[in-house]
């Protein structure tokens, strides 16, 4: 068979890409095209995360440089022993597609990750290179998030951040166990290591730019990872707590969770059933408690059931609020922002908008159904002007009164 072209290339690519979760483009600095220089921005709004394989663009093209790979990692399909079409992309046709999309207005931007060719040095090389066409041959201004690979050298994941807005190294697996058994070739320790160090020319090129304004940009969207979820044992308060340590030990912006699907010709280790979408969905809802409500990892795990999961008819705030109903109802009109944010049904900006309305008036439940999407699930939490909950807070069939009816969670069941 003869060498594909370049749009069966990017078939191949941007299907093999699909299993990446992480390539959210939030937090980058501004950078425009205005007044006629350079080309592409990251000003935009509505911003999508993916190119999708039946070649829609939702905004970033989602791409791998190669699907060839020297690893054997089980879970994913790219693997050397895996039996699928490979193909391999130079630099220059990665960059030239990026602008051709971008001119197109079908994207803002570029998500890159690669298989691993020939070494790990020469497939970053090529990663960089890609990148580094794009900005200093063509000044492109858009977005761009490099997937580096901790086992190449540093200068080289340096050089990365260098012209990404963000980053990314992949942790894999929640455990280590987990990524000896199903990555052999990755070692946790080479991952946290490159974790460390992005960490730390991230913080000194921040604080080169405070002092210098033309010090050179360094990653400023950050550093991400991602889990893949239901490959191995690792229960909901392993992904948990590993999340928290990741956040606290490495400063990043994000930590993507990717349910296991099971890929063709598939490993005898892995297991042959993918897990409910919907775990992926509530390990994301717990992420948002400890980046948005205050909830400290081990709170969320106290939410999780004596298989250490989160439960997956309810939602983790719900399912703590059931487990210390000794600390319910809170009156909104005298209760700390911190109690409020731990209401089941209240959203940030509700409460936001609760504290800043108590200050003119005495608030009624009328006033709170005007804030959520459900008052019945509020109400047995809460105390107002006019309501309180009574025996309601107590009941024993409360979980099953506020549980979504079985239909809604079929639209995240596998
Ligand atoms: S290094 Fe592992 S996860 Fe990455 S492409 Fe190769 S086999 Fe897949």
């Amino acid at each position: 068979m003869g060498q594909p072209g370049i749009m069966e290339k990017l078939e191949i690519l941007a299907d093999a890409a699909k299993y990446d979760a992480s390539c959210a483009s939030s937090g980058t600095a501004k950078r425009n095209s205005s007044g006629g220089k350079g080309i592409g921005s990251t000003e935009g709004m509505g911003i999508c995360h993916a190119y999708a394989p039946d070649g829609r663009c939702i905004s970033l093209l989602k791409v791998l440089l190669t699907n060839h790979c020297i690893f054997d990692c089980h879970y994913c399909i790219n693997r050397k022993s895996s039996n699928v079409r490979r193909a391999r992309f130079t630099p220059q046709e990665v960059a030239d597609l990026t602008l051709t999309f971008y001119r197109r207005n079908y994207i803002e931007g570029l998500f890159l990750s690669s298989g691993i060719i020939k070494s790990s040095n020469h497939t970053m090389e090529q990663m960089v290179e890609t990148a580094r066409i794009l900005r200093e041959d063509h000044d492109f201004r858009g977005y761009i998030h490099l997937k580096t690979i901790p086992e190449a050298d540093p200068d080289l994941v340096h050089q990365a951040g260098l012209y990404a807005d963000r980053v990314s190294i992949n942790v894999e697996l929640p455990t280590d166990a987990g990524l000896t058994r199903l990555a052999p070739d990755k070692n946790a320790r080479q991952i946290e290591g490159a974790m460390g160090g992005m960490k730390m020319a991230i913080r000194q090129a921040r604080d080169e730019k405070k002092r210098f304004k033309h010090a050179p940009r360094f990653a400023p969207a950050g550093q991400s990872t991602q889990m893949i979820v239901g490959a191995d044992a690792a229960t909901d308060a392993d992904i948990v707590g590993r999340a928290s340590r990741l956040y606290d030990g490495f400063r990043l912006r994000r930590v993507y969770y990717s349910a296991f699907s099971p890929i063709p010709d598939a490993s005898a280790v892995l297991p042959l059933k993918r897990p409910p979408l919907v775990r992926e969905h509530r390990l994301y809802q717990s992420d948002w408690l400890m980046r948005f409500y205050g909830f400290e990892a081990q709170e969320v795990m106290q939410a999780t059931e004596a298989d250490g999961n989160l439960p997956l008819d309810i939602d983790p705030k719900l399912a703590w609020a059931l487990k210390f109903r000794e600390r319910f109802p809170v009156d909104v009109n005298r209760s700390s922002r911190e109690m409020l944010l731990r209401v089941p049904g209240l959203g940030v900006k509700a409460v936001n908008q609760i504290i800043a309305a108590r200050r003119h008036r005495t608030l009624r439940l009328e006033d709170v159904a005007k804030l959520t999407v459900s008052v019945a699930k509020v109400r047995a939490f809460i105390v107002t002007a006019d309501w309180r909950p009574t025996l309601l807070t107590d009941r024993a069939d409360l979980r099953t009164l506020l549980a979504p009816k079985s239909e809604q969670l079929e639209l995240f069941a596998a």
